[in-house]
């Protein structure tokens, strides 16, 4: 039997179920298949399950440090098994969440594996070996990513770990080492440095989270280092070994040294490639490119009928980036012409310690880009909130154009950044100067006075610094 649909959806994660939900409320009738459960890798295996448990290590941190807050605290421990539970609790409520959600808006959800059969139908396979086929006037490939690995090295989840491994694992490992510090090497990084474990991150490039600012990419390999964690950038992986113990990682360092390093456990955290062999793209005749699926502004493939959005299109592998992408693709759907996004206007957010967050240019992007710049940076220390909190470490930066004071970019290290950067967002997308930008005033005493103090700093005359 075949159901017919407007829009069939190959994935639930927060590109898909956020499509399904909008294309319902858009007077689509929606299918969303899913082999797994909803809320894909960032609900179940990724963005929520880490942050629960960075949350944990947040809350030891502070429990090492009540003393000084005038919090006397004896036999203080940390219990794994209940950080794994609270975990779960975390990410089962979540997903009830959107379970009901796809309910409330009249998603039919098929459990299952879907394959194209053509630019208007799939087949879903079932994990009792039923088939269904489902045909839709659009398909929406929303079907994620995966880890990647180093060329002869085996994932095992044993020894060694992608980041689905290391958020399950039964104890809290003595050593780690970190391949890759990337978004999920610093943050597991820290999360194990602060439970205990003796951590080793490993970096190819010259800089930790390369992507980002320099400046702020310094600043939090000073703080990794301050916390214990042993960074190496510029470090070229030669082998890596197991047994019984456990790893040893052989690389050259930055200077050229030939060094081993052992541990209880290696994470991978070299990147994650595109989950598309398998789909039926060929059948569809949809193009792929290096397994990625290129899309245009609307999220469309080269077969007009389907489109893809999320971490299997070459656009940032960020959950609200899927989430914002399926939007658009289904709006397009719908006839409705919505603005493609604009990536600049993208915040990133890193949960490391401490955070990491920006959005839009970094200064050598912009001045690649040929614009003539100028910065501006305010310290946390100089922060009242700060400085209440106890969280003195960090800075906000601005680039702005020289020529006609608009911001550039905002890249934020230190307390509270990947919250403050949502204001840096609005900031951008509304094409604020910096002027125009330090001029809305913030509470006292708060965070977000250090944006202002940034953007006061812009013309060279910040209060507090
Ligand atoms: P990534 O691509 O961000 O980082 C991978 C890192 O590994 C890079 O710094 C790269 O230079 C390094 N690397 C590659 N090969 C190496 C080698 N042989 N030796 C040493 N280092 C090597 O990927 P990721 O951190 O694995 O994250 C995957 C995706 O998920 C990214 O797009 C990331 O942004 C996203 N993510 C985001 C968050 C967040 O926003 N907080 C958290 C986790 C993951």
């Amino acid at each position: 039997m075949t159901d017919t649909y407007d829009i069939a959806i190959i994935g639930a994660g927060p590109g898909g179920y956020v499509a399904a939900i909008r294309a319902s409320q858009l007077g689509m009738k929606a299918a969303l298949v899913e082999k797994d459960q909803v809320g894909g890798t960032c609900l179940n295996r990724g963005c929520v399950p880490t942050k629960a448990l960075l949350r944990s290590a947040e809350a030891w941190s502070l429990a090492q440090s009540a003393a000084e807050y005038g919090v006397q605290l004896t036999g203080a421990t940390v219990d794994w098994a209940q950080i794994q539970k609270r975990k779960e609790q975390v990410v089962s409520r979540l997903r009830k969440g959107v379970e009901s959600l796809l309910k409330k808006n009249q998603v039919t959800l098929v459990q299952g594996t879907a394959t194209l059969l053509s630019p208007a139908s799939l087949r879903v396979q079932k994990a009792d070996g039923a088939t269904e086929t489902l045909s839709a006037r659009h398909i929406l490939i929303a079907s994620g990513a995966r880890a990647k690995t180093l060329l002869g090295v085996t994932i095992d989840e044993e020894r060694v770990l992608s980041s689905t491994g290391a958020l399950e694992l039964d104890h809290i490992p003595a050593s780690l080492v970190v391949i890759g510090a990337g978004a999920v090497g610093v943050e597991f990084a820290c999360l194990f440095q602060t439970l205990g474990s003796k951590v080793t991150l490993l970096e190819a490039l010259p800089q930790v989270l390369p992507a980002e600012d320099a400046e702020v990419a310094e600043e939090l390999a000073k703080s990794l280092k301050r916390q214990r964690i042993r960074v190496e950038v510029g470090a070229r992986v030669e082998k890596v070994e197991t047994d019984e113990q456990g790893v040893r990682v052989a690389f050259t360092t930055a200077a050229g040294k030939a060094e081993t390093v052992a541990a209880e456990k290696l994470l991978m955290a070299v990147g994650r490639g595109p989950a598309t062999d398998g789909l039926g793209l060929e059948a569809a005749g949809v193009k792929t490119d290096r397994g990625f699926i290129p899309v245009n502004g609307h999220m469309q493939t080269n077969v007009p009928s389907i489109y893809a959005i999320g971490d299997c299109v070459p656009t940032l592998q960020l959950a609200h980036v899927a989430s914002a992408e399926g939007i658009v693709a289904v709006e397009h759907m719908a006839g409705l012409n919505p603005r493609p996004l604009n990536y600049d206007h993208m915040p990133r957010a890193v949960y490391s310690r401490p955070e990491v967050a920006s959005v839009g240019l970094t200064e050598a992007q912009a001045r690649e880009k040929g614009h003539a710049v100028r910065t501006a940076k305010f310290p946390f220390m100089a922060c009242s909130k700060a400085v209440i909190l106890g969280e003195r470490e960090g800075f906000v930066k601005l680039v702005v154009s020289e020529a006609y004071d608009a911001l550039l970019g905002v890249q934020i290290i230190g307390p509270g950044a990947t919250e403050l950067i949502g204001e840096a967002v609005l900031a951008l997308r509304q094409e604020f100067t910096a002027e125009e930008f330090s001029r809305a005033v913030r509470p006292h005493p708060t965070l977000s006075e250090a944006v202002m103090e940034a953007a006061h700093a812009a013309a060279g005359m910040p209060i507090h610094y």
